[in-house]
């Protein structure tokens, strides 16, 4: 059967484009692939990105995280769920990949140089980033890597880093392949300038877990298609992000409805707004009520978090058996 694997960032509040470009691909692989569908939240990357790393807060940004997953769908008792720093065997294994893999094919990763470049000092761990993320995969041996556009490159390492292992220690790893998740979309940010992101801050997302009044406050003063100067102006949804959205998070009579009222001037902006908000209640009060009872109870995140670096390790274990051995170390 093959395996899948995907790493999850801990980085706090997960916005709508984190959640319609991943986390519900997750939950749908975990479906099909069951205990073959293996994600865990990278914390041990985290310390490599200065800027964005807080100690105080590693460890509520991890858990929130999973919490979140869990909150949109993921079962933690069909799939393996886990935190990467629970599982050892990664750190290992990263170890073992970095005297194989040569220092010129990392420093032309594009993600390192545009990091790199605009620190004064690069720490190591910059630079060794996408090692352990070959071995998060590898020690797996999972051969499906969903990933956005932007992690096609090091999963391209990933099997190059699994090609010179089993030239040089035997067949050992399968070469992974990455899968663009299918509804990787560019979900523009609710300020209208650019893809929904993290980095350009709260102004610019939706965040799944953010109060209803919060977004709607967003929502409400949210650029439309400049073309609507007046409210008898026609417009063109595709030309608005309230247009995206609509796709996103209302159903069809009502996509049929904007996309009519908006062009004829039948509707006005701030009508179409609120409809919108009727789909994204509808989509996200449910989540976030799943995400208030496990906040009340943490211990179901923390004990399924737990379960599932155990069942990964059992995994882990026997592959760095064989790892062990092939390299040469005593037993
Ligand atoms: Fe955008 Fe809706 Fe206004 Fe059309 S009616 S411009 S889709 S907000």
């Amino acid at each position: 059967m093959p395996r899948v694997f995907s790493g999850i960032q801990p980085t706090g509040d997960p916005h709508i484009g984190n959640y319609f470009g991943a986390m519900r691909n997750y939950v749908r692989l975990g479906e099909e692939y069951g205990k073959n569908a293996i994600y865990c939240v990278v914390d041990l990357h985290a310390p490599t990105n200065p800027g964005a790393y807080d100690p105080a807060r590693l460890a509520e940004r991890t858990f929130e995280m999973a919490l979140a997953n869990m909150a949109s769908g993921l079962d933690p008792e069909k799939v393996i769920f886990f935190a990467q720093s629970h599982v050892p065997e990664h750190t290992e294994l990263g170890w073992l990949f970095t005297v194989i893999t040569p220092v010129g094919e990392l420093e032309r990763m594009t993600q390192y140089k545009d990091k790199a470049g605009k620190l004064e000092s690069i720490p190591a761990g910059l630079l060794m980033y996408p090692v352990l993320q070959a071995a998060d995969i590898l020690l797996y041996k999972a051969d499906t890597v969903p990933v956005g556009e932007d992690q096609v490159q090091h999963i391209e390492l990933t099997r190059e880093i699994a090609r010179k292992f089993n030239a040089s220690f035997g067949e050992t790893f399968p070469e992974p392949k990455a899968v663009l998740a299918k509804d990787a979309l560019r979900i523009p940010g609710v300020d209208g300038d650019g893809k929904m992101s993290k980095s350009k801050g709260d102004a610019s997302t939706l965040g799944i877990l953010e109060p209803m009044d919060s977004i709607w406050q967003k929502l409400r003063v949210a650029p439309t298609d400049p073309a609507r100067v007046r409210r008898t102006d026609p417009g063109d949804p595709d030309k608005c992000l309230i247009g995206d959205y609509h796709k996103l998070f209302s159903d069809l009579p009502t996509i049929e409805l904007v996309y009519q009222g908006c062009r004829t001037a039948g509707i006005g902006c701030v009508d179409c707004k609120k409809m919108l908000m009727q789909g994204v209640r509808r989509e996200l009060e449910p989540l976030q009520s799943r995400a208030a009872d496990l906040r009340a109870d943490p211990d179901r995140v923390r004990d399924a978090l737990a379960t599932g670096a155990r069942l990964a390790r059992e995994i882990a274990r026997p592959v760095m058996e064989e790892v062990r051995e092939k390299v040469g170390f005593l037993k």
